[in-house]
C-alpha cells in the first residue's frame, strides 16, 4: 500500500514541501507520496476525518489558513502546538488518533542557531510580526532561554496579545511595541538577533527592521524565503551583519515532521538538495 501525506491549505501556491518530502520518501525507501490538497473551508473537516479512518495516511501537513481550524479537528494537540495556537502537521497514530503538532518552532530554532552560529539562549531578540509565524518564533525564543524578546508589529494590539499569551513561557522578559514607537528603535540598538516574521519582503517590497540601528555583531533572520534575498537581507549584508533567509527553517521543520511521520531522521540534506532549485528561483510559485 502506498502511504499518503496530504498538505491542507488554500491557496497552495508552492511545491516546496511536496518536493522535499517526496525526495525524502524516495531516499528512505518508503512507499509514500506527499499530495497537495487545496481545500475549500467546508472540505477541511471531511479530509481530516478521512485521514483518521484509513491506514493509508501517515499524516497531514497544514498551512494557511487552516492551522488553527485543524487544531480543533484533531484528537490530541501536543503541548507546544497548543501553546502556540497552531498545528502545522498532523501525525496519525497506529490506532487512528490524529495528533496535532507544530514543527515551525523547532524548525525556527534549528535555522536561527545555524544563522547565529551559537545557541539561542541568553540573547536579546527583536521580532517583527504578530501573526502565525511570529507565535512560533516568540515561543521558540522564550523556550530556548533568551533574555528578552521585543515584539514590534504594525498593529500594536496583536503584538500585545502575543506578549500576553507567552508571558509565562521561559524566564526571559517580553514586551510589545508598535513599529513606529521609539521604543522599537531602542530595542533594535541592543538586539543580538532581529527576526522578520511579517510578510513584508515577500508580499510587498520594503523592510520592517532598520538594520542601521543594530549593533555590529547582530544577526538578521528573515523568515521569508521567496524571494531568497529580501531588501532586509540585502541591507543587513551591506552593513556586514550575519543575514539568513527562512529556507533552513523551512527545511528543518519539514525534516522534523518527516521524522515524526516515519521514524526516519537525518533527511535535511536530502530535502535541501531537492528544494534548492526551487528556492533559488525568486519567481517560483510552483
Ligand atoms: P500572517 O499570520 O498573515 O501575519 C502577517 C504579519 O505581517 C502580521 O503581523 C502583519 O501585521 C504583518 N504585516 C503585513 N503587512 C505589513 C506591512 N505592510 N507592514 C508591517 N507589517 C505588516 O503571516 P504568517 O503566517 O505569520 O507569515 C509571516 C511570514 O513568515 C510569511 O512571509 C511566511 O512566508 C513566513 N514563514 C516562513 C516560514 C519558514 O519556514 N521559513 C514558516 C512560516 C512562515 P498586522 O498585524 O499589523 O496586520
Amino acid at each position: 500500500m502506498t502511504r499518503r501525506v496530504g498538505l491542507i491549505g488554500k491557496p497552495l501556491k508552492r511545491r516546496h514541501s511536496q518536493v522535499m518530502h517526496d525526495a525524502a520518501f524516495e531516499a528512505a525507501g518508503i512507499d509514500a507520496r506527499y499530495e497537495l490538497l487545496e481545500l475549500e473551508p467546508g472540505a477541511v473537516a471531511p479530509a481530516v476525518a478521512a485521514a483518521r479512518v484509513s491506514d493509508e495516511w501517515l499524516g497531514l501537513g497544514v498551512t494557511a489558513p487552516y492551522k488553527r481550524v485543524v487544531a480543533e479537528l484533531v484528537d490530541v494537540v501536543e503541548a507546544d502546538a497548543a501553546a502556540i495556537g497552531a498545528v502545522n502537521n498532523v501525525l496519525r497514530a497506529q490506532d487512528g488518533r490524529l495528533i496535532g503538532i507544530n514543527t515551525d518552532a523547532p524548525g525556527f530554532r534549528v535555522g536561527v542557531e545555524l544563522a547565529m552560529g551559537r545557541p539561542l539562549a541568553d540573547v536579546e531578540v527583536v521580532v517583527t510580526g504578530a501573526g502565525g509565524a511570529a507565535h512560533a518564533v516568540v515561543f521558540a525564543c522564550l523556550s530556548a532561554g533568551v533574555r528578552r524578546v521585543t515584539i514590534g508589529n504594525r498593529t500594536l494590539l496583536s503584538a500585545e496579545a502575543l506578549a500576553q499569551r507567552f508571558a509565562d513561557v521561559g524566564a526571559g522578559s517580553i514586551s510589545a511595541v508598535a513599529l513606529d514607537d521609539p521604543a522599537f528603535a531602542t530595542a533594535l540598538r541592543s538586539a543580538d538577533l532581529a527576526v522578520n516574521a511579517t510578510t513584508v519582503g515577500m508580499l510587498e517590497p520594503g523592510a520592517t527592521i532598520d538594520v542601521e540601528l543594530l549593533p555590529a555583531g547582530a544577526t538578521v533572520f528573515d523568515l521569508v524565503y521567496v524571494p531568497p534575498e529580501t531588501p532586509l537581507l540585502q541591507a543587513a549584508r551591506a552593513r556586514g551583519l550575519r543575514a539568513t533567509n527562512g529556507s533552513e527553517m523551512l527545511i528543518a521543520q519539514a525534516a522534523i515532521a518527516f521524522e515524526r511521520w516515519t521514524g526516519v531522521g537525518g533527511m535535511a540534506d536530502v530535502m535541501r538538495a531537492a528544494v534548492t532549485p526551487l528556492l533559488a528561483d525568486a519567481t517560483s510559485r510552483a
